[in-house]
């Protein structure tokens, strides 16, 4: 049976319905060095959040995957203490984001010591919170994968086939997402676990349809954004009826308290995708497809089927 492992304890799909599997709660994209997200108090973080995640929850939303891992300040503590305060289920990663923001630990570890860290934030807890990361959050440049960036992803790979867990890729090129499948293949891990996140980035739809039929997830998931409701409707038609309907996610990478802005930043509302897109895309591809889309596969994605 497989399981949810969230803020609020391990959910099974009969117990959620709406997912948003990318938005951030708690997220600093200040320079690294500057460690702002240290400081962060929970309390400020509930006083501006609290009403966007309870925002959500009143239209529709049942559970949100937190996508912010370290190295852009990710705070399992305040995550934690939001999700009290709101009821709102998070569900946290494990995972390390990329250059130029790769903590110094992570730069000098060994792949085996980045796999043992995942594989303890996923089994046993993250930090003292008391709350295991459900998956592993990764990112590659934009030019392709580093070498320090491919150590951590072989690290992920393993910690992802020894306990099941999903594993998500910032990856804003086609070409990295397959050069990405061919590093996991090759250390053992399933293609069907992995996300190509922002696939909208990549102008070339044929490969979002290849990644898709290597077996990966492709995200969309800045609907609301820059591109047009009209340009994710059309993709989303598109790899309905090449019959990869059970491979698309859909989110907004909304959100969030930033430390490094004044008094938390403005937030961006998570209402738009369940208010204003969800309706559209409702009419174009019927209620059943809209609900696998949002309900079922990114429990799918997200759940383990083992939980070691
Ligand atoms: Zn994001």
């Amino acid at each position: 049976m497989a399981e949810l492992i969230t803020t609020q304890g391990t959910l099974r799909s009969d117990d959620l319905g709406l997912i948003l599997p990318h938005e951030h709660v708690f997220v600093d994209l200040g320079p690294i060095e500057e460690e702002n997200w240290r400081d962060a108090k929970a309390a400020d973080v509930i006083e501006l959040m609290g009403p966007e995640v309870e925002a959500a929850m009143s239209a529709g939303v049942t559970c949100l995957v937190e996508c912010t891992p370290t190295g852009v300040g990710r705070r399992a503590d305040i995550d934690v203490a939001v999700s009290e305060a709101t009821g709102l289920p998070l569900v946290l990663p494990t995972g390390i984001y990329r250059e130029p923001h790769i903590p110094d630990w992570a730069r000098d570890a060994s792949e085996t010591e980045i796999r043992e860290w995942m594989v303890e934030e996923l089994t046993e807890g993250i930090e003292n919170t008391g709350v295991r990361a459900a998956w592993i959050k990764l990112a590659s440049s934009d030019d392709g994968v580093t070498e320090i960036e491919e150590k951590i992803l072989r690290a992920a790979a393993a910690a992802g086939a020894e306990t099941g867990a999903l594993i998500g890729s910032h990856t804003t090129a086609g070409r990295i997402a397959h050069d990405q499948l061919d590093v996991i293949e090759d250390v053992g891990y399933d293609p069907s676990r992995f996300v190509w996140i922002h696939t909208q980035a990549e102008d070339d739809p044929s490969l979002h349809r290849e990644v898709a039929e290597r077996g990966a997830w492709i995200e969309y998931d800045a609907i609301g954004g820059e591109k047009s409701d009209a340009y994710y409707l059309d993709r989303i038609e598109s790899a309905l009826d090449a019959g990869l309907g059970d491979h698309v996610l859909l989110s907004m990478d909304r959100g969030w308290y930033d430390p490094s802005a004044p008094g938390g930043g403005e937030p961006d509302p998570y209402t738009y995708l369940p208010e204003t897109f969800l309706p559209k895309l409702s009419d174009v591809v019927g209620e059943d497809e809209t609900r696998r889309l949002t309900h079922v596969n990114p429990f799918q994605a997200f759940a383990r089927r083992r939980t070691r």
